[in-house]
């Protein structure tokens, strides 16, 4: 195989969004190009190993039955067991799921981290179903998958739509049918449980963990004070709550926040912690009394020294990175930045810390709640954030160290390092048989 493969343009998906299959691959033949990947891993690597799709049905409370269409996607093991979250929403598709899937490949080999990547969701609107729903759902669909998902083959962990609960469902769906002995030693087939059924400390909040983690190395590198500083969030859940909360602590200032039902501004501030609560209670940022209600094109031309995607795919195109009047953008997202906005930030000398890095706190310390499990240990919060902080900051330094070495952008040295370690793996070990 000496040809280099080329990147395909794949058709948009149904939202009417790029697909960012696409995205993924011409991320993966720039990193490939960086570090010298040979075309045939260059070739694997542009194809998950393994896509299944499952159509169910569930009961729903009014008792009728209801179908659904579930995937799991398993992109690449040659550095340990698939491992990557579960999406709950309505624009759920395989494309989506592949490119996710890939990115937890790099994001794994970009820290050492001994898993592959993998990615699966459930193509529905969770908000829409009671709990109950939600419960029978989450366990048929565990059902559904079955053997393929393991805590030594595939391990999946929360994503957008999914929490602590959900992740709990699927490990005692697991752990019910592989047989009364070995019950216990499957606990770690999940990970992102709450504290109380063998979650680890440090895990809800990990991701945004990670994100601040990144910023205050950013700041760090370019001498700049955080304290005082502004900054915006779009998407409020898991990773965008909890990276503003932590960052607040730094004196920055978060001044305007966005999700799936609308955009709120205050120039002087919005109390992170209060808008959390208020997302709570409501679902949305939208209503939060001390601030106003903006539109989308306005909350991307909002001037603020950080922003921190946190919602889903491709919300940065062209227009929104013509609009973006920032310093910094930290991708808490997975892919948030199309190809064709990465240029325009660069010529506006915006800086950008890319998704495998950026939020790559969340399956650091997943993979320490494997680990835990795995041992029978409890490790306390500061052991976690200890290990967690070392680990971000570490690998902040290699990709930045690689970036000035090759003289490339962040993404493609995060990427470099990440295929490079893969790279070695398949030319030790040959590709079979
Ligand atoms: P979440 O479900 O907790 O929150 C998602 C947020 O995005 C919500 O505020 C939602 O309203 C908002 N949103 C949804 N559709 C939107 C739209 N069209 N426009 C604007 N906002 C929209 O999910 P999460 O776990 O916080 O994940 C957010 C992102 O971070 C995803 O890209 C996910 O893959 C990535 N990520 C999550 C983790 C993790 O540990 N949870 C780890 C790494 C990366």
């Amino acid at each position: 195989m000496t040809e280099m493969p080329r990147t395909i343009t794949l058709p948009p998906m149904a939202s009417g969004k790029p697909n960012p299959y696409s995205v993924a691959l011409e991320q993966l033949d720039r990193g490939a190009k960086v570090c010298g990947l040979s075309p045939a891993i260059r070739e694997i690597l542009s194809q998950p190993k393994n896509e299944l799709i499952t159509n169910f049905p569930v009961r729903m409370d009014n008792g009728e039955y209801k179908m659904f269409k579930g995937y799991r996607v398993q992109h690449s093991n040659i550095l340990g067991p698939y491992k990557g979250g579960i999406r709950y929403h309505e624009d759920v598709a395989l494309d989506e799921v592949k490119a996710l899937a890939s990115w937890m490949t790099y994001k794994c080999a970009l820290h050492d981290i001994p898993f592959g990547g993998g990615k699966g969701g459930i193509k529905f609107t969770p908000r829409n179903h009671s709990q109950s729903e939600l419960e029978r759902i989450t366990r048929r669909f565990t059902h559904a998958l079955g053997s393929n998902i393991g805590p030594e083959y595939d391990i999946p962990a929360p994503d957008v739509g999914t929490n602590g609960q959900i992740m709990v469902w699927m490990m005692d769906t697991y752990m019910n049918v592989v047989g009364f002995m070995d019950k216990n030693a499957n606990r770690r087939v999940v990970t992102g449980k709450t504290l109380a059924s063998g979650g680890s400390h440090g895990r809800e909040a990990a991701t945004g963990q990670g994100v601040v983690h990144c910023i205050v190395e950013w700041a760090r590198d370019r001498r700049f004070d955080l304290n005082g500083s502004t900054f915006t969030v779009q998407g409020f859940g898991n990773v965008g709550s909890n990276a503003a909360k932590i960052l607040a602590r730094t004196g920055a200032s978060m001044i305007a926040a966005g999700d799936w039902k609308g955009y709120i501004m205050n120039g002087d501030g919005i109390n992170a912690y209060k808008l959390s609560d208020h997302v709570q209670k409501t679902g949305s940022v939208v209503g939060y009394p001390n601030a106003r209600a903006i539109t989308r094109d306005e909350f991307f031309a909002t001037p603020a020294d950080v922003f921190i995607p946190a919602a889903l795919e491709l919300e940065i195109g062209v227009p929104e990175a013509k609009a973006l009047n920032v310093r910094l953008i930290v991708e808490g997202a997975n892919g948030p930045t199309e190809t064709a906005a990465e240029p325009i930030l660069r010529a506006k000398n915006i800086d950008l810390i890319p998704d495998i890095l950026a939020n790559s706190g969340g399956v650091v310390v997943s993979y320490y709640e494997w680990l835990q499990n795995k041992r029978s240990e409890r490790w306390d919060l500061e052991e976690v954030e200890e290990r967690l902080a070392k680990r971000m900051k570490r690998t902040y330094l290699h990709v930045s160290e690689y970036a000035a070495a090759k003289k490339c952008d962040w993404r493609m040295a995060a990427m470099g390092i990440a295929l490079e370690r893969i790279g070695r793996a398949y030319s030790e070990r040959g590709i079979f048989p």
